[in-house]
């Protein structure tokens, strides 16, 4: 008897975290696909396959060029262009920018028709890099440590402030002194986001702008105990490497990404736990582990409801 066929397996529904004011999300499985959006900051770091979610981004940083980062780019500025939804830009290792400029010259071959694109070659030196994506906040690219040339990011905000010593006084007395010549404010860097594509571990997770981000996303590729030497052979992180970063790094918000394909959540659970303080263990996250994230993001909508915020409907 030939029975109905089965429906095609589901696929993992974007990872999703929320530490206000900010949004992560997107999917990252190692070797599969990876983009991390952060909507409020207009940004994508990575770009995957270019799925519908994170084309709303206007700026993508691009960490490197291997296929499960990058393979989207041209679908991204093509989707942006066909939506109007704006020329996209990406962000990329000076070493790439010549390659994707001929990716999209291939595509006017194959499609017989131009996208418009924007790239933005960012050469990490020892004087970080920094480019612009929103009113007073700067995409700081850095180098990290893989197979090919790759960056990591920090996004900065420059809030201007007023001088120590200038605090208290009444505004025509302020004036007073500007219009002295003096100096009144300075710029005060607040690193919000880090982000760390594929990478070994190194000096770069002891920048002070990576060591102080408000929230730091990486890649932890490998949990189980006998894949430490592919982690190094493949420059990624294993999780007891990121045991070592919890302690370097301030960061109240570590969210891990690129875990491989096969990770077990409750053995990654378990080891974590294993491995850190009850009070380091509460910092970090996975961004695909979906069951603990809908907790947590149900225990915030619970909060909100008890403080009479306005909530999602659920
Ligand atoms: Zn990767
Ligand atoms: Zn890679």
């Amino acid at each position: 008897m030939s029975g109905i066929p089965s429906l095609p397996p589901r696929t993992l529904p974007p990872g999703f975290l929320y530490f206000p004011p900010f949004r992560v999300q997107g999917y990252s499985i190692a070797g599969e696909e990876s983009y991390v959006q952060i909507p409020e900051l207009d940004v994508c770091f990575d770009v995957g396959r270019a799925p519908k979610l994170m084309l709303s981004s206007n700026f993508v940083a691009l960490t490197h060029g291997h296929m499960d980062h990058a393979a989207g780019l041209s679908y991204y500025y093509s989707q942006r262009h066909f939506q109007g939804m704006g020329t996209g830009t990406v962000l990329c290792h000076q070493k790439l920018a010549a390659a994707i400029e001929k990716l999209m010259t291939a595509w006017v071959d194959i499609e017989a028709q131009r996208t418009p694109y924007k790239v933005v070659a960012m050469e990490p030196g020892t004087d970080s890099e920094e480019f612009e994506i929103k009113r007073g906040h700067y995409l700081r690219a850095f180098a990290t440590d893989h197979t090919v040339p790759s960056l990591g990011f920090v996004v900065i905000e420059k809030r201007s402030k007023l001088k120590e010593q200038y605090i208290g006084l009444p505004q025509e007395k302020l004036v007073e002194i500007k219009e002295a010549g003096n100096e009144i404010t300075y710029i005060k860097q607040v690193p919000l986001i880090a982000y760390m594509g594929d990478t070994s571990p190194g000096k770069h997770f002891e920048r002070e702008d990576v060591a102080n981000a408000q929230i730091l996303i990486t890649e932890c590729t490998f949990m189980a105990e006998d894949h430490r030497s592919r982690a190094r052979v493949g420059k990624h992180l294993h999780i007891s490497d990121i045991a070592d970063i919890v302690k370097q790094v301030n960061s109240p918000n570590i969210v891990l990404t690129h875990l491989s394909r096969r990770t077990h959540l409750g053995e990654a659970h378990r080891q974590l736990n294993a491995m850190l303080s009850p009070s380091d263990r509460e910092r970090i996250h996975m961004l695909m582990d979906g069951r603990a994230n809908r907790d947590r993001y149900n225990r915030q909508i619970a909060e909100a409801e008890a403080a009479g915020h306005a909530t999602p409907a659920r």
